[in-house]
């Protein structure tokens, strides 16, 4: 019965720019301080106290937009978003309503091998709210995070199903991160997903009603979110229901939406211009300015990466996951003529280490430093030193701190490319194991493997495994 449906999604996102202080006062926005210490007349909403717009946060705001496609507005200006919650002391949220920043942008996306533009509508700044917290005794608030700066980033409803929302979000996340406009870690906050979703009939052209899932706090759980959803609204419409525009919230204990309240539209909102902000204009040369300093994006460096480095677009798309790790391979790229071998080394060996690394803290502390990385490459690619060696040496670096190539010497770990030599190993593996061979001539093709091994064995794995392997079948 799903099958005659189709979902129609469209995702706000929030995200937190990444400035030092808020965006209407000069409070700082670190995390973690204590409750109520990053505070101000302004961003506690004081009677008289006037807000100062934060230019950091604009220039961020212009970044996402370029890195987005966007069209930059030429004119901009703030608008007051009344509500009264005591999560916002002023009884509104200083937003942008008629005149966003930036507009007509879009995001590219594959998902099972076809490629997809969502648009996007519009980005517009505004300012976060505090924080309710609960607890038995009673609800407090922490105002800290009133006022810091946020972009919104509101998709076209062009999204068809959960893979499409996790794709777009997946790409966009590293977009932003890559573009420094902030690090969106939705773990802690910093980009929070609102989901729209309607269903149809398959061909139809007119959207349905829509619900709004507010604030899922992972890629994952948008997904989830979605597939419920989409369930729930299909069941409502078979059994003869209608869908109504409601705001609902996905739990992730039961793992299914939950009614929160009816939609209020931008009318209850009563939006007008914020009088005490003028609006202002933003020049071409300073959107060229911002332009210039723009860091190149993901798939700038998945293409380079291929073109340049012949590396595979899907080992490509592993290492551009984030901008640190794309970051350090690039410089052991440009550092060897065997960019394709750093690459493969990386994937392999060092993948796991550098993604902990980046997502627990953050920061790129690799224990092979990238012009190491470089000289392995070079080393295995030159056939100095076999695979089996590699993965030793990157063992010992991360030990003794010392570049792969003084290791090799210090510990005589270079390959033997002798045929002679590993011959002569060969013949005395085969005389102290007169069973194995005969096993093997025998059609036993595992005594193969045990005399190779023992090959490695005796040359402490510096053997050559391919030309090992020749002159055995030549034997
Ligand atoms: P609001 O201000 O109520 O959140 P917007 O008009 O700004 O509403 O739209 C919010 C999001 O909802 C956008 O991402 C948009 O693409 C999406 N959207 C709008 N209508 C529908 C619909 N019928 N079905 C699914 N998504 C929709
Ligand atoms: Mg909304
Ligand atoms: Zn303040």
């Amino acid at each position: 019965m799903t099958e005659k449906y189709e979902a129609v999604i469209g995702l706000e996102v929030h995200v937190e720019l990444d400035t030092a202080s808020k965006v209407f006062c000069s409070c700082p926005t670190d995390f973690g301080a204590l409750p109520n210490t990053n505070v101000c007349p302004v961003c506690m909403g004081l009677p008289g106290a006037l807000p100062t717009l934060n230019r950091r946060a604009v220039e961020l705001a212009i970044r996402a937009g370029l890195a987005t496609e966007c069209e930059i507005a030429r004119y901009t200006r703030f608008d007051r978003k009344n509500y009264f919650y005591p999560d916002l002391p002023k009884a509104y949220q200083i937003s942008q309503f008629e005149y966003p920043l930036c507009s007509r942008g879009g995001v590219d996306i594959e998902v099972d091998g076809k490629q997809k533009r969502i648009g996007i509508t519009r980005i517009h700044m505004e300012e976060d709210a505090g924080k309710l917290i609960h607890s038995e005794d009673g609800t407090m608030i922490d105002y800290n995070r009133c006022g810091v700066p946020l972009i919104e980033i509101v998709s076209e409803p062009d999204i068809r199903s959960s893979a499409e929302a996790k794709a777009y979000l997946t790409e966009l996340r590293k977009i932003l991160i890559y573009a420094g406009v902030s690090d969106c870690r939705m773990d802690k906050g910093s980009m929070r997903c609102d989901v729209n979703l309607s269903v149809r009939l398959n061909g139809a052209s007119a959207m349905g009603e829509r619900t709004e899932i507010k604030n899922v706090n992972s890629i994952a759980f948008v997904g989830k979110a979605i597939d419920y959803e989409f369930q729930r609204q299909i069941a409502v419409i078979e059994q003869g229901g209608e869908v109504f525009p409601e705001t609902r919230r996905f739990d992730e204990a039961d793992g299914k939406t939950h009614l929160m309240r009816r939609k209020e539209s931008a009318a209850d909102y009563r939006f007008f211009p914020e009088p005490d902000l003028v609006g202002f204009e933003v020049g071409e040369d300073k959107i060229s300015e911002i332009k210039r300093e723009l860091p190149m994006l993901p798939a700038e460096r998945r293409r380079i990466y291929g073109e340049q480095f012949g590396v595979s677009a899907t080992d490509a798309n592993i290492i551009t996951s984030h901008v640190l790790i794309a970051d350090y391979f690039e410089k052991a790229a440009r550092a060897t003529v065997y960019p394709r071998l750093a690459a493969n080394i990386l994937l392999t060996e060092l993948m796991s280490e550098l993604t902990d690394s980046v997502n627990e803290k953050n920061t790129l502390e690799p224990s092979v430093p990238s012009s190491y990385l470089a000289e392995l490459a070079t080393l295995y690619g030159e056939q100095t030193v076999n695979s089996s060696t590699v993965k030793k040496l990157i063992k010992m670096i991360a030990a003794e701190g010392v570049s792969p190539s003084e290791l090799v010497e210090k510990y005589g770990l270079a390959q033997i490319n002798d045929g002679e030599y590993i011959a002569c190993e060969l013949d005395a593996v085969i005389k102290e194991n007169p069973k194995l061979i005969t096993d093997y001539r025998n059609g036993k093709l595992a005594a193969k493997k045990a005399i190779i091994g023992k090959v490695m064995a005796r040359t402490a794995g510096r053997a050559n495994p391919l030309i090992l392997n020749d002159i055995f079948d030549n034997m």
